[in-house]
């Protein structure tokens, strides 16, 4: 039997250890120091960003950004119902209520006809507007941010770009995350360059870091003494877990083009099979093709191919299941055109590491035409 074959594992570039060792030479063992100060740096130059603020998580930097703009209890914030569970979880941490939001087919992220419908329907339901919208381009792919930011202006409603899955990629040769009001990444150890743990707050409002890092400090007010004001949180980046940040953004580039490659590699190999269809970018967006996802065209050969990559020790997972039918967000409302829920039944995001080698690439599309001839 070969080897297991990840879905997306950690890949470290070799320099994140000197950053540690530094870390632990000078003492800076704790969630301040040189190492979160330069990958924040790295990061505002890497996106263009005017100001980053490192967390614990892609979560906590939603949690912040929520209440940068103002989110607060039974606010209604309009979210991608196609995502995973992060993107919603801190709008309920604030008291606030999320509405679901569908795809549209090109992107497979947010459908700027159907969030129009939504904020439209919302204000003449209840009288008030959504205090904000959450857009998430998912798997790394840019969503359609010129329609979707014609329509926060339009309405006047803040956008909380969720790129914990984009960064590295691009719109007409923006980062994404620096489109909206606010953009956050994440670094988790499944995520195009990981720090163990930990996301980041981005925006060209410095105001916007700046509170969110006085927050993720438990809100310490200028004082000798400890004195508190506001409630804050303790979600601060470690200078440890900073450091494997620095060495990552070394070679973020270079991963993004072995991730493109695995994209390139799957569709030279499968785009001839009728019944698979791959996910192309909008004119003028660049996706980091943090995984590579296939669209059958029925539930069954998705499960077949999937069933047969499990049988040669290869992981492959379903797209995300929609919030829309998570049982824990089932009586929210949503605006729906049927695109996610397709998504899901057809979909199957394939093995996509940096580290992979052509050998893997091959056995992954030798095992998926087997399972096509029948
Ligand atoms: C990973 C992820 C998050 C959460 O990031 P963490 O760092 O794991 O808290 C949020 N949204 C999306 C779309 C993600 O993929």
């Amino acid at each position: 039997m070969n080897k297991k074959i990840w879905l997306s594992s950690p890949h470290m570039g070799g320099t994140e250890q000197n950053y540690i060792n530094k870390a632990f030479e000078e003492n800076w063992i704790a969630p301040l120091g040189p190492n979160v100060n330069g990958f924040e740096n790295d990061l505002k130059e890497y996106t263009g960003a005017t100001a980053c603020t490192a967390l614990t998580s892609g979560t906590a930097a939603i949690h912040l950004g929520l209440i940068q703009l103002g989110v607060g209890k039974e606010d209604e914030v309009l979210c991608s119902t196609f995502t995973f569970v992060a993107t919603v979880n801190p709008i309920i941490y604030q008291g606030a209520i999320p509405v679901f939001v569908d795809s549209e087919e090109e992107t497979w992220n947010m459908c700027p006809e159907q969030l129009e419908i939504a904020i439209k329907d919302r204000i003449e339901k209840k009288g008030k507007k959504p205090k904000a919208i959450i857009v998430v381009h998912l798997y790394g792919m840019p969503s359609k941010m010129d329609e979707i930011m014609e329509i926060s202006r339009k309405y006047d409603i803040p956008v909380l770009e969720d790129a914990a899955e984009a960064l590295g990629s691009t719109l007409n040769r923006k980062a994404m995350g620096t489109i909206g009001d606010i953009g956050i990444f994440s670094f988790n150890g499944n995520k195009i360059i990981t720090t163990s743990g930990g996301g980041a707050i981005v925006s060209n409002n410095e105001e916007y870091c700046q509170d969110s890092l006085f927050l993720a400090t438990q809100a310490r007010d200028a004082a000798p003494h400890y004195q508190h004001s506001r409630i804050g949180y303790n979600y601060r980046m470690s200078n440890i877990t900073a450091g494997i940040g620095r060495g990552q953004m070394e070679i973020l580039d270079k991963h993004i083009s072995l991730r493109r490659r695995n994209h390139d590699f799957y569709k030279k190999e499968l785009s001839n099979y009728k019944n698979i269809q791959f996910l192309e970018e909008l004119e003028g967006g660049f996706s980091n093709r943090w995984l590579s996802c296939i669209l059958t065209d029925s539930f069954d050969t998705r499960e077949k191919i999937r069933l047969a990559l499990q049988e040669n020790n290869i992981e492959s997972r379903p797209l995300w299941k929609p919030m829309h039918l998570q049982p824990i967000f089932i009586n929210y409302d949503k605006y729906l055109n049927g695109v996610s829920e397709n998504l899901f039944e057809k979909g199957l995001c394939l093995p996509s590491g940096s580290n992979l080698e052509i050998a893997d690439l091959e056995l992954i599309t030798k095992t998926i035409k087997n399972t096509l001839k029948y």
